[in-house]
């Protein structure tokens, strides 16, 4: 370091270090308008005003909380990544509240701290930001554009989601059926509640006289921001009230949200009060979701409240025979049953596994084997060699059932005994890459038949009775987390 600096001194080199800086923050800045889009990047980056580098860290100031912790969720890692590609002694990107570095800029900004509502008001001149933000609501349209890959027809329809893809199929028919408005699905992230709404938008698009609206909770609430931000709420709310069919996906964003909550009750009730439909995803059920407000609770479960389970080993054969057989690309049965054992968390990974595979072989004209599978998809197996322990299934049963551990390897053929030692048999299976016969030697030395019996018994238990068949998803759910 050099030593003190007058005053007059350290005001230059403030300046100059700042016009280096600058620079670099121009060039980013161009390349962050690039990589997001305009709307995205003056709704949220263009507010960011750069401020002092200390060692390795670089502060950037933000005007309002709430924009902060938006940037800092949405591009915080991208933002350090540009600034270390640009400069390599800046490895960390500080995110605060505040105004630009009064050195520099010495006329500052009235950006005040807007406290932790989600829509705060941002600092600048008012009319510019209201020309501007006005300008690109309208050049952009209300709803995100529907995905034509994801249709009832590309659907596959097994236990797990038959009554979610009935429910859609009914509200693409009819919609706004009593009784099915609003329809609300939900269940785990990448089974299918995307693709089901935007099927159901395509379906109903396709005559051309429906007119829908999908967007994500998200993107929801920043047209709403934008609307606010442009002095255009009117414009907004009458937009959102004029679709037959508005559809939210994720729901669940709105947590916490409190005014884009209460914006969405509003549409929401106005829609229905009109006769349109309303479809509205989320990862739990209505009575779930805590966090949202309880009116908007009522509402939502008011309709036709829909859930997609988990799936089962048949679906996910299903799935990855109808995309294998689309893809044109011969994937041989012990493949895919390979596949559909190993990778069970959902389908997008199981989608993302095949297309891999699919891609490899287009690309070597190599055939689809399973010694190549395990090969090309190497990382993504080890990820999903899940750790879970014969031992560890026995105890969580065990407990579920409250009967003892050593029960499970008891001789005892009382129901209360058998039928938990069955359930586990089958977990063991399906959550372990165990083979029947070391399965069977786990459970008192008994004989692989008895494991596949036990694996067969238990697989019709849960098809005929639901409550049977919840009890043995929710102790899979447990174990696999
Ligand atoms: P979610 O919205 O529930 O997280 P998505 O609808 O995005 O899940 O589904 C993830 C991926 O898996 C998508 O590519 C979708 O097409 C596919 N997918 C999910 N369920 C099915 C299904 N039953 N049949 C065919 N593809 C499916
Ligand atoms: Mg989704």
């Amino acid at each position: 370091m050099t030593g003190e600096l007058s005053g007059y001194d350290a005001v230059a080199e403030a300046r100059s270090v700042r016009n280096v800086l600058d620079i670099h923050w121009s060039r980013i800045c161009s390349r962050l308008q690039a990589e997001v889009g305009e709307v995205e990047y003056r709704t949220w980056l263009k507010q960011i005003s750069i401020g002092p580098v200390d060692g390795d860290e670089i502060t950037l100031n933000l005007p309002t909380r709430f924009l902060r912790d938006w940037v800092r969720t949405q591009y915080g890692d991208r933002l350090s990544a540009l600034w270390n590609a640009e400069l390599p002694s800046i490895r960390r990107v500080e995110l605060q509240v505040g105004r630009p570095d009064p050195v520099v800029e010495p006329e500052g900004a009235s950006g005040d701290e807007a406290g932790s509502a989600d829509v705060a008001p941002v600092a600048g001149t008012v009319d510019e930001r209201v020309a501007e933000a006005r300008s690109e609501l309208s050049r952009h349209d209300l709803a995100a554009p529907l995905d034509p890959r994801f249709t009832f027809d590309t659907f596959v329809v097994g236990k797990p989601n038959e009554f979610a893809y009935a429910c859609a199929r009914r509200v693409a028919e009819r919609p706004s059926s009593p009784g099915f408005n609003p329809l609300f699905l939900y269940g785990g992230v990448g089974l299918g509640k995307t693709h089901l709404m935007h099927a159901i938008g395509s379906e109903l698009t396709r005559g051309g006289k429906v007119s829908v609206a999908y967007m994500s909770a998200e993107k929801f609430m920043y047209r709403f921001i934008a609307a606010i931000r442009s002095q255009s709420t009117m414009e907004f709310k009458e937009q959102l009230r004029s679709v037959d069919v508005l559809m939210i996906d994720d729901l669940q964003f709105l947590i916490g949200k409190d005014n884009t909550q209460e914006e969405f009750f509003h549409t929401f009730n106005a829609l229905v009060d009109a006769g349109r439909q309303i479809v509205v995803s989320a990862d739990k059920s209505p009575s779930d979701l805590s966090g949202l407000e309880d009116r908007l609770r009522t509402r939502l479960g008011c309709g036709m409240v829909a859930d997609i389970h988990a799936t089962t080993f048949e679906l996910r054969i299903s799935i990855l025979e109808s995309k294998a057989a689309a893809s044109g690309v011969p994937v041989p049965a012990k493949v895919l049953e390979f596949l559909a054992h190993k990778i069970t968390s959902n389908v997008r990974e199981l989608e993302g596994a095949l297309n891999r595979l699919i891609a490899h072989a287009n690309l070597f004209g190599r055939p689809v084997t399973l010694e190549a599978t395990q090969d090309v998809l190497h990382d993504i197996l080890k990820a999903h060699d899940r750790r879970v322990t014969i031992e560890e299934i026995q105890r969580k049963v065990a407990e579920h059932w409250n009967i003892r551990l050593t029960d499970m390897s008891s001789a005892r053929r009382a129901r209360a005994v058998a039928r938990p030692r069955q359930v586990a048999m089958y977990l063991a299976k399906q959550l372990t890459s165990r083979s029947l016969p070391e399965i069977g030697r786990k459970f008192g030395n008994r004989d692989h038949t008895t494991v596949m019996h036990a694996v067969a018994r238990v697989t019709e238990l849960m098809e005929r009775d639901s409550a049977f068949a919840e009890d043995v998803e929710l102790l899979r759910r447990m174990l696999e987390s």
